[in-house]
């Protein structure tokens, strides 16, 4: 078989033995995938819009929104379409290709507010961009709306194996949130799911993690990879630093294993210097997100701002990948062939 093909077939220790090698060699490794697969001068630009704050029922242990834990942050009403789309027009003038638009819910009720959401995927997808939503447990038939409504994505992160979900929320089971993920399958829309380094798992536990996606047929488009950031008051507040190099070797793994997924280096982007970034680009990293400000990911975690990553894609010879882009390469491809031999 070419070490291009995608496989779905990954066993743990396959991956475990991709995610111990040498790390240069992991990154190479990794950075040569992504050339056969990616246009490796590229890198998408997200905007995340937090469309509904605070006061969430679950109890992720990790995060700023949950009504568990007394974080500071209060529930806040859902956000006008107006507003939102201010901030995408924004978004897309910056650079930005995909906008995503959180809502700190357990799941999406077939209510007003659904009505809301699905009514600002249309006018955000109407400035041609990609539309990403987040918005907790879908049913089919939600799923099914929000692609009628013009839907591009839909995240749902598994956050970390299915072995140690249990120490960092107990009010959803992992089955769950795999059922979400089916849902959305069922339609057209694409997925986006990944996790967070840095809640206290181990390394069998990201192993795990990368192989619940990395098995998923077919693999999610889009992979996230989140740093914690810690939020004093939730119960993960005092957990230790992830260093570059554990980072690292998850996204090289993640790009080798799922190697024409977007691998996008999301919450805690800020702790890493430039040079950190670089190195994540070059193991396969290929989307980010921005914002306009120093504003809040996910109200906990600062983000980067257009104007500082503009600079920094510069610095780098990289440049914002357009909306609705297909990727080129693949296994069939010239170069994908050409490179198959270096492995
Ligand atoms: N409520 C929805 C859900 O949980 O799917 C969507 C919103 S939630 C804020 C989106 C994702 O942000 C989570 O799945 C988690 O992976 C990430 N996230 C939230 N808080 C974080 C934190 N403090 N550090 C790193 N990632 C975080
Ligand atoms: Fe709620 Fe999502 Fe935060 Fe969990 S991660 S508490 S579901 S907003």
């Amino acid at each position: 078989m070419s070490a291009f093909a995608l496989r779905h077939d990954w066993t743990r220790e396959e991956i475990r033995a991709i995610h111990d090698t040498p790390a240069l060699e992991l990154v190479y490794r990794a950075a040569t995938i992504h050339r056969a697969h990616h246009d490796p001068q590229e890198v998408q630009v997200c905007r995340l819009i937090s469309i509904k704050t605070g006061g969430c029922p679950e109890d992720c242990g990790y995060c700023a929104q949950s009504a568990h834990y007394a974080t500071g942050i209060a529930a806040q009403p859902l956000m006008g379409k107006e507003e939102v789309l201010a901030i995408a027009r924004r978004a897309k003038a910056n650079g930005v290709s995909r906008v995503c638009m959180g809502a700190a819910w357990r799941n999406a009720r077939d209510d007003a507010q659904f009505e809301a959401v699905l009514d600002m995927v249309r006018s955000v997808n109407a400035l041609g961009v990609e539309v990403c939503c987040t918005l907790g447990m879908l049913t089919e038939t939600q799923a099914r709306r929000l692609e009628e409504a013009g839907l591009y994505a839909y995240n749902h992160n598994l956050d970390t194996s299915r072995e140690y979900y249990g120490q960092v929320t107990t009010t959803r089971a992992y089955d769950d949130r795999l059922a979400t993920l089916a849902n959305v399958r069922k339609t057209g829309v694409t997925l986006c799911a990944g996790g967070i380094l840095g809640l206290g798992e181990s390394v069998d536990d990201r192993v795990s993690l990368l192989h619940t996606l990395a098995t998923l047929q077919p693999h999610p488009e889009s992979v996230p990879v989140n740093i914690l950031t810690r939020v004093p008051g939730t119960p993960l507040a005092n957990q230790d630093d992830v260093s570059l190099w554990e980072t690292l070797r998850v996204i090289a793994t993640a790009r080798i294993v799922m190697p024409r997924s977007a691998i996008r280096l999301s919450a805690g982007r800020t702790q890493l210097s430039e040079e950190a970034q670089a190195l994540c680009f070059l193991a396969g990293a290929n989307s980010i997100f921005s914002s306009d400000a120093k504003m809040m990911l996910t109200q906990a975690s600062p983000t980067n701002d257009y104007d500082e990553d503009a600079r920094l894609l510069a610095t780098l010879g990289l440049r914002p990948r357009t909306p609705f882009k297909a990727e080129p390469g693949g296994p069939a491809s010239g170069a994908s062939l050409a490179v198959a031999t270096l492995l």
